[in-house]
Formats: C-alpha cells, sequence, structure tokens
C-alpha cells in the first residue's frame, strides 16, 4: 500500500521551464489560442457549462510525430504536469476541457494513414475520419462506423472518447470484437514506452478519455465501401416511423448503415430540408445500398410512409443538402441549438427495442417537454435502439425528472451531463484504473475525470484490478 495519488497543481508548475524543455516541439502559448483549445462541445449541456467553462489549460504542444510526442509527455512527467489529450475537440462531455489547467497535446500534426490492408487499416492518432474513409474507398472500403463530426475530428479522439456512429446498425458500435483490432499507446514517464492493447484489452483504452495511456495508432476493420443513398421517409405517427425503423435496422438482407428516426417537431428545426421534406411529418433517415432501394422502398410502404428523399452524393451536393449523416446522431441535436439554445439533450438506452407500444405511450407522456429521436444499432448480434432526445429545460432537476420518467418507461440513463467517465455507464468497474496505474503513475493525465481514482489511486495495478473481480 502506497500513498494515494495527488491532483496534479498546474499553478506548481514553471511553465517558462516547461516551453524551454518542449523545444522544437511547436507550442501555442497565446491566451486566447489556448482557452479556443480548452473547449469541446460541452457546452450542449447547462449542468457541464456551469461546471466547466472556467477550465482553461496553460500550454499547447502540437507534435508532429511519435518521438515528439514522447518528449511532451516525458517533459510533463518531469515537471508534474496535467496532460490532456485533444484531438478535434468535439466531444461532448468536456472530455478534453483540462479540469486542473495544464498541458494540452493536440494530436492534428499526427495524421498519417500509415497502412491499408485488404480488411484493416492503421492509422496514426490524429487522422481525421473523413480522410481515412476518402483513402479507404480508393480501396474499395470504408470504416466500420465514424461520427457525423468525421470531417473535423480524429480517430485517436473518436477511439478515446466515442461509442458508435454511422455504421453501427450494420457493425456494432466500436466496443464489438474486431472493430478495434489494435491500439498503441505510450505511457506517461520519464522515457515514455509505447504499449500495445489487442483483443479485449483494447477496451481498457477506448471510451477512457485519455485517462489511461497517450494512443499513438489505431488498427481498426474495415468493410467494402457501396454506392450509399440518402433517404428519407416520412410517417403520420412517430411509432409508425420507429417501427419501421425498427423493422430495416432487423433486415439483414437490406444493408443500411443508418437508421434514426427523428420527431417532426425536430425536423421543423432541419431548414435545408426545406422544399425536400414535407413539412410536420416525423422522420426516417437513412443510407442504403443502391441496388437495394426496391426493398428498402417495399419496406416504408409497408409500414405506411412514403420516401421523400432518395439521392446519391453528387445528386445531394447539387442539391445543396448536407449529408444525412448531419440529421442523426448527435448532430440532431446540433441542429436545434444551432437556433435555440434554451434546449439540451440526454442519451437513453432503450432496454427491449421491440416494444413499439411503449416506446410511443412514452412519446405522448412527454408532450411538449421532450421530443424523441432515436438511433438504431447493433450490439453482439441483437439490434439496440438509443434514444438523443432534445429536451427543453436549461434547470437540472427537471432534466433529472425526465430521467426518472425515461427509467420508469423501460430505459436506461447514459448521463450526457457528468465529466467524470464513469458516469456515462461504460467503464463500470476498475480494470481500466489498473491500466491508468501502470500507465500515469503520477496520475497527470485528464486529472479530475475519473470519479473513481482517489479511491483507489494509493493501490498497486494488480490490487486495483482485484477489486474489479
Ligand atoms: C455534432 C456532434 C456529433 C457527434 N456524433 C457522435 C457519434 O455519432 N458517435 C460518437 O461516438 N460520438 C459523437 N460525437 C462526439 C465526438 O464528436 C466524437 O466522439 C469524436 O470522434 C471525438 O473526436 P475528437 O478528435 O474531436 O476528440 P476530442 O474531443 O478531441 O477528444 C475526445 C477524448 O479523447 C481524448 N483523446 C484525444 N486524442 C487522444 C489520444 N491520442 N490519446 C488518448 N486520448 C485522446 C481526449 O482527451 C478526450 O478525452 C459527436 C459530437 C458532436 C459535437
Amino acid at each position: 500500500m502506497t500513498k494515494p495519488v495527488p491532483t496534479p497543481d498546474a499553478d506548481a508548475v514553471d511553465w517558462a521551464a516547461m516551453k524551454r524543455d518542449l523545444a522544437p516541439v511547436a507550442i501555442i502559448d497565446e491566451t486566447v489560442l489556448v482557452k479556443k483549445r480548452s473547449r469541446d462541445f460541452f457546452w450542449y449541456s447547462p449542468v457541464l457549462n456551469a461546471q466547466l467553462k472556467r477550465s482553461f489549460g496553460d500550454l499547447v504542444a502540437q507534435p508532429k510525430t511519435k518521438d515528439e510526442l514522447a518528449q511532451c509527455l516525458s517533459v510533463a512527467f518531469g515537471h508534474n504536469a496535467p496532460v490532456v489529450l485533444r484531438g478535434g475537440g468535439t466531444g461532448n462531455y468536456g472530455q478534453s476541457v483540462p479540469l486542473h489547467g495544464g498541458l494540452i497535446i493536440e494530436t492534428l500534426g499526427m495524421s498519417r494513414i500509415l497502412e491499408i490492408g485488404p480488411d484493416f487499416v492503421r492509422v496514426e492518432a490524429g487522422a481525421l475520419m473523413a480522410d481515412i474513409n476518402a483513402a479507404l474507398k480508393a480501396h474499395g472500403r470504408e470504416m466500420t462506423m465514424f461520427p457525423s463530426t468525421q470531417d473535423i475530428a480524429t480517430i485517436g479522439g473518436f477511439v478515446a472518447g466515442g461509442s458508435a456512429g454511422i455504421g453501427s446498425v450494420a457493425n456494432g458500435p466500436l466496443r464489438e470484437p474486431g472493430n478495434i483490432r489494435e491500439i498503441r499507446a505510450l505511457s506517461v514517464e520519464e522515457t515514455p514506452v509505447e504499449h500495445v492493447f489487442q483483443g479485449e484489452d483494447v477496451l481498457r483504452i477506448h471510451h477512457a478519455w485519455g485517462l489511461n495511456g497517450v494512443i499513438t495508432e489505431v488498427t481498426l476493420r474495415t468493410v467494402p465501401t457501396r454506392d450509399w443513398i440518402s433517404c428519407m421517409a416520412t410517417f403520420d405517427s412517430y411509432a409508425d416511423a420507429y417501427r419501421a425503423g425498427y423493422a430495416l435496422a432487423n433486415r439483414q438482407d437490406i444493408d443500411r448503415k443508418l437508421v434514426s428516426v427523428v420527431d417532426a417537431r425536430i425536423a421543423a428545426y432541419f431548414p435545408r430540408l426545406e422544399g425536400h421534406i414535407p413539412k410536420g411529418r416525423d422522420l426516417m433517415v437513412s443510407l442504403v445500398p443502391r441496388e437495394q432501394l426496391d426493398a428498402f422502398h417495399d419496406l416504408i410502404r409497408a409500414h405506411g410512409g412514403t420516401v421523400a428523399l432518395s439521392m446519391d452524393d453528387a445528386e445531394r451536393a447539387a442539391a445543396g443538402i448536407p449529408h444525412v449523416f448531419e440529421f442523426g446522431w448527435n448532430h440532431t441535436t446540433l441542429q436545434v441549438l444551432k437556433s435555440d439554445r434554451s434546449a439540451t439533450y440526454q442519451q437513453y438506452g432503450v432496454n427491449d427495442p421491440s416494444d413499439v407500444e411503449r416506446v410511443a405511450a412514452l412519446h405522448a407522456r412527454l408532450g411538449r417537454r421532450a421530443w424523441m429521436h432515436h438511433e438504431f444499432s447493433r450490439y453482439e448480434g441483437a439490434v439496440t435502439a438509443s434514444d438523443l432526445p432534445i429536451i427543453w429545460t436549461q434547470d437540472e432537476s427537471e432534466l433529472r425528472s425526465v430521467d426518472a420518467l425515461y427509467r420508469a418507461n423501460g430505459c436506461t440513463v447514459y448521463d450526457a451531463h457528468t465529466y467524470q467517465v464513469e458516469g456515462g455507464g461504460m467503464k463500470p468497474d476498475f480494470r481500466h484504473l489498473a491500466v491508468k496505474k501502470r500507465m500515469d503513475p503520477k496520475g497527470l493525465l485528464n486529472p479530475g475525470k475519473s470519479r473513481s481514482w482517489a479511491d483507489v489511486s494509493h493501490l498497486s495495478p494488480d490490487e486495483i484490478e482485484a477489486l474489479a473481480r
């Protein structure tokens, strides 16, 4: 048993000496630019906005190679400086906000695509996902999934902070075995060491918010690319749209890679769809391979819907319509917040996604308080549904009362209003903190973002691991 690891103190760091020791790594020390790189999309949440809006880093480093990244970590180790990794800064929970100040390491300069194999791609952590998908397309492949922020978000940030996205209804979430083949990550020590995580061990780094090691490279499974057609179907009621969405998600003969169901009142906040989608109708947004469009049309008709939009990428671009996935996942929330900041959102898992009647009953009970938006995915072969509703409040007690209503109606809350990694429900035990103790013995990485670290940091990695059994 040793002493608890103290929280690193950015005020005690000699920043002038840090800057000298970081050379020749590029740095940014202009306050306004450092502050800008201390933000992410936490402002979606009124709770996080109040808690994080005054948290800023002290200095930004921009390594271009693995050696430069290792140098940054070694220097931070020597100065006991807090360290926060940053890719595109598009996380939603303040994941890349430096709660205790310190060094921000921006990975955008480490963006090489290292290897494209028959069914995999190996990339540096700072590669943008749109660039990875573009490179894969030339090989007839694409990523198993990506977030709607692919143009500005990095693969390192997605693996460290994200969970699922466009493609997950076909290929599962990131944590589905085989989707992440390998993660390489540096420890934070005097001489950082690159560790290789494969198989189940990738889950110790995935969705650990950069607390457990610094990702240098990721190897991901890829799938054949298709001639994707952007589709939008409209329905008389939310229940009809949800029922059709559930049916489409279950169809193995239609290789859909997106099935989003959006309340008509949310669709009213999509001005760029005006003239393309009839007003006041509940929506299903999808991406379907061209050769399976007939089957898709049949499915929509059978569920009482109408296909209002069906375009390939060239037609869509000519019509001035963004990617349809910008009307799904967390972009749906952004479309509303762009015109009205008095709303927020939440993340709920639907425990029995086949129970359409229960979804419809909750939709009616929520009334004007919350407007539903479901995303269908697949996990270990079974279709799953999550609801990311627009919730019309800035008041936490009202938000928690909506949470309670969802819980009472067969849903699990994956809280989007917490800046601690355990709060979202994906790190339920201590195993990832055993890895943290090995990889980051001084607790310098993203301090304050783990609720449980203070309880176990005095233990050895093996002792922490034993707590999880
Ligand atoms: C409009 C919108 C839509 C979104 N849609 C989705 C979605 O569909 N699915 C989804 O899962 N998420 C989604 N997100 C959340 C977010 O965009 C994604 O998770 C994204 O991939 C994060 O990438 P980033 O480069 O911006 O990461 P950042 O926000 O920069 O970082 C995210 C976390 O990863 C850590 N990190 C970054 N790089 C490294 C590294 N090299 N090593 C270790 N840790 C690192 C950071 O410290 C931070 O904790 C969405 C967000 C927005 C705003």
